[in-house]
């Protein structure tokens, strides 16, 4: 008999925040990405009877982690999160910096640094679920504000990403963003055909209340145009055919921040 399917729940937290647990049924390994609300993730615990074992944190914003104190006194969960923000973030049990790989149950965890929104900020990869939370790095259509870092940094961040994760990975990320993300992507791609499809899509998911994370590698490559300042097309569309990648994505970034 196959062994019972790996289970991800996402859910709203917040305004606009996810919650994400992964569970193992095999070996009851249960896995919570950023904690926004402990009640958000205690509620759906409850619900569920499964038992959280480990917490992974992207990084130090308080709307990823306000909630991990209380959540970690109530389930005794291992919390790992990243070394630079070890003085920012109270309750890490082990700390990560990039490369490193993080063993939790039957799952072999890569952690991708991916600076630029903050110093600290960790992506999540699991290979063999063909899962990957971006956290505030990556968003679906978009990706987050430069705040500590800076555009190369976060345009090499994304190169990495775009390297790292296969096109059929599922991308998991901080917060439900799309709707606005596409309003925003039309204006600098309105004859992507892919991007139109999406748009649509993205429309109709939210027109019902539905979540319209996670998306996949693959649909952000052809859709998001943070991570398509390298194409020819854009580079020509904005009239920088002649500058860098990192140029582009830095205009791209600067519009949306102005947006
Ligand atoms: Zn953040």
């Amino acid at each position: 008999m196959a062994a019972s399917a790996v289970e991800i729940h996402q859910f709203g937290c917040l305004s606009d925040n996810f919650g994400v647990l992964i569970h193992d049924p095999g070996t009851g390994t249960t896995i919570a990405v950023d904690v926004p609300d402990d009640q958000a993730y205690q509620r759906v615990l409850d619900e569920t009877g499964w038992q959280l074992s480990h917490i992974l944190i992207t990084h130090h914003h308080w709307d990823h982690v306000q909630g991990l104190g209380k959540l970690k006194t109530a389930t005794d969960a291992r919390v790992i999160g990243p070394e630079r923000s070890r003085n920012k973030i109270t309750g890490l049990d082990q700390t990560v910096e990039d490369d490193d790989d993080v063993l939790a149950g039957p799952f072999e965890i890569k952690a991708i640094a991916t600076p630029g929104h903050t110093l600290d900020q960790i992506s999540w990869y699991i290979p063999s679920l063909k899962f990957a939370h971006t956290g505030d790095t990556l968003f679906s259509l978009g990706c987050g504000r430069v705040f500590e870092g800076d555009m190369e940094m976060m345009w090499a961040s994304l190169v990495k990403l775009k390297h790292r994760l296969p096109g059929g990975t599922a991308i998991y990320c901080g917060h439900e963003y799309t709707a606005a993300n596409a309003r925003f992507a039309l204006t600098i791609e309105p004859d992507n055909p892919d991007l139109q499809a999406r748009a649509s899509a993205v429309d109709a998911l939210r027109a019902k209340g539905e979540p319209t994370l996670p998306t996949t590698m693959a649909a952000e490559m052809a859709t998001n145009p943070f991570l398509r300042a390298d194409q020819p097309s854009v580079k020509a569309a904005l009239g920088m055919a002649d500058k860098s990648d990192a140029d582009v994505f830095a205009e791209i970034r600067t519009r949306k921040d102005n947006a």
